[in-house]
């Protein structure tokens, strides 16, 4: 609820003028009938036509004010949901931008973009509705039994009793099924999580035959969906049809008792007409208490889904160096670095016991197989998660004494699977910072990334497709190494970024980053020692430990696991 007043505070003025619009225009629509009695018992009777085209007119009048003001009314209430959500949305997006590691991953991505999509839909959705069902439900709702109570208070008993069961009914209902929805979205979450995984993977699903595994896996979840799905509107079902039963009941019994009435010269026959087109409007009205209900409930459960990622506590905060860090002039060191992904719970390290320091100017290696490690450390470094022990320093510094911008701003990255955007090459490469043309050329140029480039006609302009598609895998590297050259780093992050070029080009590359970036500190995970035999050190991971570290000519004679890697990539070039 707080953040639905959060976010319609801005835009409170067009919200009351909406709703008071909506006020007059369910008033007016409220007088409809009673005009309608009026012509039909005390205008008719009397036999002169100009009174009837009189009272005719206003009717037609009140029914068109009706129209433009509930016209009028909706349309300010879409115009103010849409402003509050396009602020909820855009506060939500920069709260994950800033999320940490840890953080991000306690949420998960499927669930992080169904909440800024079906999530802010469905708080939309009730904000827009809230302004008008929420003001004209109350309004026919009172303003009908009152009218009819005025009109013929012995057929309002009807009513009086009907009224209040229908609406013990909905909420009853309301009470079960709310918590219902909060389930439903869940699942759903998982769904598009197992979804995403399998439109990602679709390589290896193929390649490994698990089609049918995968099938399974789906469908388990989407039965689980369903059913909450089918369960949860179930029972918010209920109340829709029970209430067309009330309504038609009570119909006739208003059809009936009202001609008894009208025969013992009771009550007139226009009551009976305009009774009821009330009794309709305040069924009517209690149905929509129904689906304000439901909506409610939807938008409760988005709300605090959204809520809960943007109230959530910054767990990374910047901590004081607490003076210990006695610097050993390295530009890069990590001192006995313990780190799990898993936090709180007991399972095995990602890395242990990590040493190792980079001095300015020069590079390390980091090699060892898959889930070994190497990029967790990259992660350590840039603090996109805090070492569980130990400590990584930069500059002599705590990386966590940091402003994350001012430690991020030293690195130009490329990480394992980094995006190419739907954009030209040219912004692909200076990504909204301040690179000139010339800046972009150079840093393609060095990437070896120019020639293919130039052969485009439209060069630097040319399009990339969604995900980059339209590139090689190869080319793909090259333009995404060249956006981490651009903005001269002062350290340069390449994870097995080099991995799709062909051998010459790699070691076109590597000539390059030597001559034209011999100041920038360089930490380069690659699985291919060619890569990364020229280093001023290289360390050897396995299982999250370093088991050997050293050039790579004190590598080959120290480290049985390296000399193995090295001849077998020798046999095969
Ligand atoms: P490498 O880069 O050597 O392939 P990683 O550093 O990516 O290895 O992974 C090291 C270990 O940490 C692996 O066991 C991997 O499954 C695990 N891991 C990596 N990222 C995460 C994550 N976000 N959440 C949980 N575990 C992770």
């Amino acid at each position: 609820m707080e953040l639905f007043i959060r976010y319609l505070r801005p835009y409170r003025r067009l919200l009351l003028a909406g709703m008071i619009i909506k006020l007059f225009g369910t008033l007016a629509e409220l007088s409809i009938p009673y005009i309608l009695e009026h012509i039909i018992d005390r205008i008719v009777p009397a036999g002169r036509i100009f009174p009837v085209l009189l009272w005719g007119f206003l009717m037609i009048f009140m029914a068109f004010v009706t129209a433009v003001l509930n016209i009028t009314a909706n349309r300010r209430a879409v115009d103010v949901s849409s402003r509050a959500i396009y602020d909820l949305r855009g506060d939500f997006f920069r709260k994950t931008m800033h999320l940490s590691g840890t953080r991000f991953d306690a949420f998960g991505l499927p669930s992080l973009q169904s909440r800024m999509t079906t999530d802010s839909y469905n708080v939309q959705n009730f904000m827009a509705r809230m302004q008008t069902m929420g003001v004209r439900t109350p309004i026919m709702l009172i303003g009908g039994i009152l009218v009819t109570m005025i009109m013929d208070p012995s057929l309002s008993l009807i009513l009086i009793v009907l009224v209040p069961l229908l609406i013990a009914i909905v909420i009853l209902v309301s009470l079960k099924g709310v918590p219902l929805f909060d389930k439903v979205q869940r699942h759903l979450d998982d769904l598009i999580r197992i979804m995403r995984e399998n439109i990602s993977g679709i390589r290896v699903v193929k390649a490994l035959s698990r089609e049918d595994h995968e099938r399974d896996r789906f469908n388990a979840e989407n039965d689980a969906l369903t059913q909450s799905d089918i369960l949860a509107n179930t029972i918010m079902a209920i109340p829709g049809p029970s209430m067309q039963l009330f309504l038609n009941g009570g119909l006739s019994f208003v059809v009936y008792f009202g001609a008894l009435r009208v025969n013992s010269g009771q009550t007139r026959p226009g009551v009976i007409l305009a009774f009821l087109t009330y009794f309709n409007l305040i069924m009517m009205s209690v149905m929509g208490l129904n689906r304000i209900f439901v909506m409610f409930s939807k938008a409760k459960a988005s709300a605090d889904r959204m809520q809960s990622v943007l109230s959530d506590l910054p767990d990374q905060p910047i901590v004081p160096d607490d003076g210990t860090s006695d610097d050993t002039g390295a530009l890069i060191e990590f001192r006995n670095v313990d780190f799990n992904y898993f936090v709180g719970t007991k399972s095995e390290n990602a890395l242990t016991g990590i040493s190792f320091r980079v001095k300015e100017g020069d590079s390390l290696g980091i090699l060892g197989p898959t889930g070994s490690g190497k990029s967790t450390i990259l992660h350590l470094l840039m603090r996109f998660y805090d070492c569980t022990s130990g400590k990584v320093l930069v500059d002599g510094r705590d990386v966590r004494s940091y402003d994350k911008d001012e430690l991020r701003r030293m690195f130009g990255v490329v990480f394992q699977n980094d995006i190419i955007f739907a954009d030209t090459i040219s912004e692909n490469i200076s990504f909204g910072r301040d690179v000139d043309k010339a800046g972009i050329s150079f840093a393609a140029e060095a990437a070896m990334a120019k020639d293919f480039i130039e052969e485009y006609p439209d060069s630097y302009l040319h399009k990339a497709q969604v995900k980059g598609v339209n590139f090689s895998g190869g080319q793909k590297q090259r333009i995404l190494i060249a956006r981490a050259l651009a903005a001269k780093p002062r350290i340069l992050i390449l994870d097995d970024a080099s991995s799709a070029l062909d051998y010459r080009t790699d070691a076109a590359l590597r000539r390059n980053l030597r001559n034209h970036y011999a100041d920038t500190t360089m930490l380069i995970v690659a699985q291919r020692i060619s890569s990364i035999k020229d280093m001023s050190n290289i360390i050897v991971l396995d299982n999250g430990r370093i088991i050997a570290s050293g050039t790579h000519e004190e590598l080959l004679a120290a480290s049985p696991y390296y000399r193995q890697v090295y001849e077998s990539q020798m046999g095969s070039v």
